[in-house]
């Protein structure tokens, strides 16, 4: 049975629904600020920064730490999965 993670916190939910109905602590509008977003990117090896291709095997490891590459300016937002 496939997981679901959402792209923010890395955190795995059973259902889309259950993922997509709760406050995510990790939105990019600040904490419970909005929902998890779905990762479509579905359950893989190695996650992959699409900013600056730094690897985790973990989806909520890659996404905690802040992306030297990030769009917005180094340390301005988080690690972001590619698909
Ligand atoms: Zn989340
Ligand atoms: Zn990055």
């Amino acid at each position: 049975m496939a997981n679901f993670y959402c792209e923010y916190c890395g955190q795995k939910f059973l259902t889309v629904q259950a993922l997509t109905n709760n406050p995510c602590m990790q939105h990019p509008n600040g904490p419970m600020k909005g929902k998890h977003k779905l990762y479509e990117g579905g359950e893989k090896a190695q996650y992959v920064c699409k900013y600056c291709g730094m690897k985790n095997s973990k989806l909520s490891s890659l996404v905690i730490n802040k992306c030297m590459k990030h769009p917005n300016g180094p340390m301005k937002g988080k690690h972001s999965p590619a698909l």
